[in-house]
């Protein structure tokens, strides 16, 4: 099975992916940690994408497709969940390629619905337990970027909710639930 987790940032992807890695054997593919690891490796390609993730702006198209495309052709144990990918109607449509080379298929797209006070302090949350626990803070983890990751949202993002109402694969769940709630939400969908 292969699904996308669909919302804002701080809704809840990351959490709810990684209760499906470990309950469903499913591999998380967050293109937002594969560039946070370029970008602390130092890589190239980190390099260049350093400056437009702190500002809060989402980096190219063709970065992001060759990073999944990478990952696609591995292993695929249960399943692939797309966490902060696609995250533009050109990447949607480049996944539904990927996949369909692979002779895979999305089986649902999950939009978390939260929100955006409850965003902005869960954010502020996050960074606040990363510094107490002595941890780095994500540096796009502050107001000012914060505010551009929610326009490029709404902007560029947003859309892909009406793209994947139109193909039949989105359920819409509410993400302001506790994580349990959230997590029993997204097992209804997935075992229906
Ligand atoms: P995330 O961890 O998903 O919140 O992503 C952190 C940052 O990485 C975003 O604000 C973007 O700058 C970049 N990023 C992650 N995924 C994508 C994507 N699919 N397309 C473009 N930029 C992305």
């Amino acid at each position: 099975m292969n699904i996308i987790l669909l919302g804002p940032p701080g809704a809840g992807k990351g959490t709810q992916a990684r209760f499906l890695c470990d309950e469903r054997d499913m591999i998380q593919l967050s293109t937002g940690d594969m560039l946070r690891e370029a970008k602390d490796s130092g890589t190239e390609m980190g390099k260049v994408v350093a400056a437009v993730m702190d500002r809060g702006d989402l980096v190219t198209d063709e970065i992001v497709i060759g990073l999944i495309r990478e990952k696609l052709q591995g292993n695929k144990k249960g399943g692939f969940i797309f966490d902060g990918f696609p995250r533009t109607l050109a990447q949607a449509d480049a996944l539904g390629d990927l996949l369909a080379e692979q002779d895979e298929k999305l089986d649902h797209v999950i939009e978390l619905q939260v929100d955006d006070d409850v965003l902005v302090k869960r954010i502020v949350n996050r960074a606040e337990e990363a510094r107490a626990a002595g941890q780095t803070v994500r540096a796009d983890d502050n107001e000012e970027s914060l505010r551009v990751r929610l326009m490029a949202y709404y902007k560029q993002t947003s859309p892909l909710i009406g793209y994947y109402h139109a193909k039949g694969s989105l359920t819409s769940i509410d993400g302001l639930g506790t994580m349990d709630d959230v997590k029993a939400d997204i097992a209804k969908v997935l075992d229906a």
